[in-house]
């Protein structure tokens, strides 16, 4: 061992990184003495080394050899032997699942003489036939690249000269005859016989694993996902078991508990007489694994033990693959198991319940965005619905899109703007790009563990799978229900959690989740229409309290009204981290803005700035109200008051036909003046923040008084203000002396007049380079700091945040220049190590300096765990985050 092959019994499970997740799971289950057929894991190493060089390392093919001999010692065969053949899988696996992005190749070893060897050993030589026609398949697919349809068709015309319609239903002289024209496409396609050699086979297939590491969709799996382009995955090679040797025998999928819903009971698909991919591919459509129960209930019982042997070692949900060889079981794979985000909460629970976890490993069984995709809205019950037919539920959510038939039309779709709802027979990988471009997936074919309905989970689509009514007439682009048609831009709804699908649009309603989190768990249960719904909300409510409980970053929300600060008060902000001014200057207001633009003198503009006050002390007093005992941060205003005006092109148009009537407002010209004056090449870092602040006399001023009003009034109200005065876009000490100084002033004035102590914290942003590298001069003047990151990412990068996204993110992220967009997950190398100096600096010179970050990354989960680990005191996001804020918040503190 410890080269680039272990064999099965020489790892377990915590080795993924180098044994990839299905061979940590093959050596794990070997070493609890479950039914593993026995085999060996090339490394990711390996990988890693052949991606470098672009050639297998030499010593591999030696360790090949050994490996292979010990296994032949194993099974007591040999391979290519003519008489009794030892045959292999090839299969792919890295150590994050990848579900049907990579490669496999079954039955490797099967050639012109072992053939007859297996017909021979097995007795059954229609299988030995069947078999070694889906190596030339799978082998000339997956390794020779020859298209998929060359031997589908070969197929279709076998079944049809024999006037058959399933592949079962053919003979063993049909597969001997299929096996030839398989291998007539393979040398017509590729020039050369399909190799003979078994362990020609054998390396070629290991090297088409390797490569199938960097096929496209597993790039653009990846890049979804966010997995690394440079991990590689391991190659496992395991001998044969078959499910295919007639009724006895059988394959199949099993979850130890329901992944859709968290039921706990054994769960899954069986197929009989059937080989591995049948099941997954949804070729056929499965049965449930009662079935199994009544072909075999010994078989079952050794199913079911291994279940739960495996659910209690790993203590969470467990998916497997097995096959049964004429009644004998196999295990072929298992991990811990993909789930819909309700499965995971209720699952998480009750794995708490049953004491096989703490509350602590529960919290981290759940995601953030798994606690968004419970707040999605659901389809209104009440409401008038067309329905059209039912499939299985695979994926929750409701989905309301046109019909599309294939994934490029939907990528096209959804880039013009469209929301659309792929609809295939099946999937296949292939459909990816199709899938994420869609609001839903439905499909014809195909149980709850096909493709379609294992990669929509793992991405939270709406999926609904199997729904046999529809007969999908790709071609001519619609669908039929018996007599109904559906055609491509038809609307349709899909509910992937009752597996209906609807003709026409759906309202939706919130979902039981949010109800909780607005009005509180006895609504919410009160509400609840059945028991699983209700097991939800109390999952929900439980991890969540636990997260308060553990968490130590504070949780506040960005809101600029009286309203949103309820709502996020409902939803458990501890505070405002930014409550915005901007709009203060909007609607009727703009008239007092343009007034205080176009003054010619102080008074003038003075007169204008106190027509403003009693508004803006309302606006506080009502945030200040919604937020009674919290922290409420308010930013002076930020943007340039030129958005406050009429856009200049508008208004010089408007004021060229006036002129052309001769009818000129003179109070129109005055502004098109101002407008042209104040005009900006680059207003994001032209004069806003603290510099119009500094420019405009009384400007800040206004605002300050406003708040200290504002606090004063609610004080003689008995109330408890805690408003916290944030300067914008400093970049220097200086500017922060000079705002700070006149809040002093101010508040002193205001505590006067009032007879109200008045001792506001009054901080700033960081968000300029400049700030974060003087943040020691800063803090002398600052009670504290919070990081708007959305500008600091925008001046750390240079990006203008509104053009870089949709003009070269794109390509930034296909040649790997940006894995996520920073402005989505804050960049920790180099925005991240700003605010981390900033920290440092910052606290090394005022220790109580209070920090927090109001920017959208506020509510983004791996960001927060950054925030967390530099040591910030609270993070502020949008209201609806902040449930998931406080989830994530405890989840770093785990
Ligand atoms: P995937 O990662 O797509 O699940 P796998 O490597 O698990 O691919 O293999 C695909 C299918 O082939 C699975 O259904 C698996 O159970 C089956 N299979 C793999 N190896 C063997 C084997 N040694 N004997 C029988 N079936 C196998
Ligand atoms: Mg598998
Ligand atoms: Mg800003």
């Amino acid at each position: 061992m410890a080269g680039y092959v272990w064999d099965f019994s020489e790892g377990d499970k915590d080795a993924r990184d180098l044994l990839g997740g299905k061979g940590a799971g093959l050596a794990e289950m070997t070493r609890l003495g479950l039914p593993v057929p026995p085999g060996f894991t090339i490394t990711t190493q390996a990988c890693r080394e052949y991606m470098a060089d672009g050639d297998v390392p030499a010593e591999l093919r030696v360790e090949v050899t050994m490996a292979m001999r010990r296994l032949e010692d194993a099974m007591q065969r040999h391979f290519g032997d003519p008489a009794d053949p030892l045959l292999v899988s090839v299969r792919s696996g890295a150590k994050f699942s990848m579900p049907g992005m990579m490669e496999t190749v079954l039955d490797v070893g099967l050639n012109d003489l072992t053939v007859h060897g297996l017909a021979a050993f097995t007795g059954d030589e229609r299988f030995a036939w069947d078999s070694y026609r889906r190596l030339v398949q799978m082998f000339g697919r997956t390794v020779l690249g020859i298209p998929g349809e060359e031997f589908a068709d070969a197929l279709d015309k076998a079944k049809a000269a024999r006037g058959v319609s399933s592949d079962v239903e053919l003979g063993t002289d049909d597969l001997r005859d299929l096996v030839g024209a398989y291998k007539d496409i393979v040398r017509e396609q590729t020039g050369r016989e399909f190799p003979q050699s078994p362990r020609e086979q054998l390396d070629l297939a290991i090297t088409a694993v390797f490569n199938s590491w960097n096929t496209e969709r597993a790039r653009l799996y990846r890049r979804k996902e966010r997995i690394p382009d440079d991990l590689g995955t391991a190659v496992n090679v395991c001998a044969m078991v078959f499910g295919n040797l007639g009724p006895t025998s059988g394959t199949g999928v099993a979850f130890t508990r329901d992944p859709a819903t968290g039921r706990s009971g054994v769960y899954g698909d069986y197929l009989a007489n059937a080989q591995g991919e049948d099941v997954v591919a949804g070729i056929r459509n499965t049965s449930g694994l009662t079935e199994l129960e009544r072909l075999d209930p010994e078989a079952y019982e050794d199913l079911r033990r291994a279940m739960r042997r495996l659910e209690t070692h790993y203590r969470d949900l467990c998916d497997i693959e097995f096959t049964v060889e004429r009644g004998k079981l196999w295990m072929l794979q298992t991990r811990v198991g993909k789930r819909t985000a309700p499965a995971a909460f209720r699952v998480a629970v009750q794995l708490v319940d049953e004491n096989l976890i703490t509350m602590d490993e529960a919290l981290d069984r759940v995601t953030g965005a798994q606690l968004s995709q419970l707040l999605f809205p659901q389809f209104d019950a009440g409401a008038e619905r067309d329905l059209l037919a039912r499939g299985m539920a695979a994926s929750p959510g409701a989905a309301v899109g046109m019909a599309v038939f294939d994934a490029e039309t939907a990528q096209e779709w959804a880039a013009e703007g469209k929301e659309v709802v792929l609809v295939r027979r099946e999937t296949n990988p292939d459909d990816l790009g199709g899938m994420i471009a869609a609001v839903g997936v439905l499909t014809a074919r195909g149980g709850k563990t096909s493709h379609a309905a294992v990669v929509a989970r793992g991405m939270g689509r709406t999926c609904v799978v199997g729904a046999e009514a529809l007969d999908i007439d790709l071609p001519g682009r619609r669908l039929h229900v018996g007599p109904r048609t559906v055609h491509e831009g038809d609307v349709i709804a899909i509910d992937g959690t009752t597996g209906e699908i609807f003709v026409g649009s759906v309202p939706v309603r919130p979902s039981p989740v949010s109800r909780y989190l607005d009005d509180g768990l006895d609504v919410a249960l009160a509400e609840a229409a059945d028991e699983e719904t209700a097991e939800l909300v109390v999952a929900v409510d439980r991890i969540l309290t636990h997260a308060d409980a553990v968490r130590r970053l504070g949780v506040r929300a960005n809101a600029d009204t009286p309203e949103d600060a309820a709502r996020a008060r409902r939803l458990g902000a501890q505070g405002i981290g930014l409550c915005r001014t901007e709009h203060m200057f909007l609607g009727d207001r703009r008239v007092l803005v343009e007034r205080v633009v176009l003054a010619t003198d102080d008074d003038e503009r003075q007169a204008a700035l106190d027509a403003l006050l009693p508004v803006q002390r309302e606006d506080f007093v009502g945030i200040l109200r919604a937020m009674d005992g919290l922290p409420t941060t308010i930013r002076l205003l930020d943007p340039p008051l030129h958005e406050f005006l009429p856009d200049l092109t508008e208004l010089s148009v408007r004021v060229a036909l006036a002129e052309s009537r001769g009818e000129v407002d003179p109070h129109d010209l005055h502004l098109l003046a101002a407008v042209r004056r104040m005009h900006e090449a680059n207003p994001m870092l032209g004069l806003r923040g603290v510099r119009l602040g500094l420019v405009v006399p009384g400007l800040f001023a206004l605002q300050i008084r406003a708040v200290c009003e504002a606090a004063a009034q609610l004080l003689t109200d008995g109330l408890a203000p805690r408003p916290e005065i944030m300067v914008p876009l400093v970049g220097s000490v200086q500017e922060l002396r000079l705002v700070r100084d006149e809040a002093l002033r101010i508040m002193a004035d205001v505590s006067q007049e009032t007879g109200q102590p008045l001792d506001l914290p009054v901080g700033c942003m960081i968000e300029l380079p400049r700030a974060a590298l003087t943040a020691d001069r800063l803090a002398t003047q600052a009670q504290f700091f919070s990081f708007g990151t959305n500008d600091l990412t925008q001046t750390t990068w240079g990006f203008s945040r509104d053009d870089v996204e949709g003009a070269f993110f794109p390509q930034y992220n296909a040649n790997g220049v940006l894995a996520v967009s920073p402005f989505e997950t804050v960049d920790t190398r180099g925005v991240g190590r700003l605010v981390q100096i900033a920290v440092e600096e910052g606290r090394a010179v005022r220790p109580d300096l209070h920090l927090g970050v109001c920017g959208e990354h506020g509510g983004d989960p791996e960001s927060i765990r950054f925030f967390h680990a530099v040591g910030l005191d609270y993070v502020s996001c949008s209201p609806f985050r902040v449930p998931v804020a406080r989830l994530e918040a405890g989840r770093s503190a785990v």
